[in-house]
């Protein structure tokens, strides 16, 4: 068995049942949500977005809120006035551009304001099951360790992923090296001494 189908195994004995961690119950949710995220965690927008959500259900609501209402519901996560702004912003393109709705389109999502690589590819796999590997912190971290790629590059670790994996393992490979770096592999103190992966760790080897 090659070295990637041995992680891709063992994640998957690890993590049989996973999904992310952000609570949604429409795509545009999930867009808003996955926007909220950057920089902070799933735990603190989880708090934030049951009264944001509430108040401001769809991208109409949204688009037509006021900033300072909006910021006062999310002002305890990190980069809140900018996060204000932009769900705003992007709330009122989604109206104007296509009728509220968030479409499965790449292109289109990473043009909206706060949405880059990784929140569209999120969108794309949680929304639509459109194969796509969003890298954030902990699938960078964990694919450098484990060594899927030696890049320190997103879109780099994204293309070496992609290459090693078939498009239908994508997006859950993500979703379990998300899982193994948030509460195996952390940055500080990973669990290593439980680890089945030290035979060829960097990290563990260094
Ligand atoms: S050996 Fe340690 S650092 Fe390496 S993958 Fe396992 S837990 Fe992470």
């Amino acid at each position: 068995m090659s070295r990637a189908n041995r992680i891709y195994t063992e994640l998957e004995r690890m993590y049989p049942e996973v999904k992310s961690e952000l609570d949604y119950r429409t795509h545009f949710e999930l867009l808003i949500a996955v926007v909220l995220s950057a920089q902070t965690t799933d735990v603190a927008v989880n708090k934030v977005t049951p009264r944001l959500f509430k108040n401001f259900p769809d991208a109409e609501a949204l688009g037509k809120a006021e900033f300072s209402e909006v910021h006062e519901i999310i002002k305890t996560i990190g980069l809140s006035n900018t996060k204000a702004r932009n769900i705003i912003a992007l709330s009122k393109r989604l109206v104007q551009e296509k009728n509220g709705e968030v479409p499965a389109d790449f292109d289109y999502l990473i043009s909206l304001p706060g949405v880059g690589r990784k929140t569209a590819n999120v969108v794309l796999g949680e929304a639509f099951r459109i194969p796509a590997i969003p890298v954030d912190t902990h699938v960078l971290r964990v694919s450098n360790r484990l060594t899927l790629s030696d890049s320190k590059n997103p879109l780099v670790v994204e293309k070496d992923l992609s290459a090693l994996y078939p498009k239908e393992k994508w997006y859950y490979l993500h979703l379990r090296l998300i899982h193994f770096g948030r509460y195996f592999c952390k940055a500080q103190r990973p669990k290593c001494e439980e680890c089945s992966f030290t035979d060829f760790c960097r990290y563990f080897n260094s």
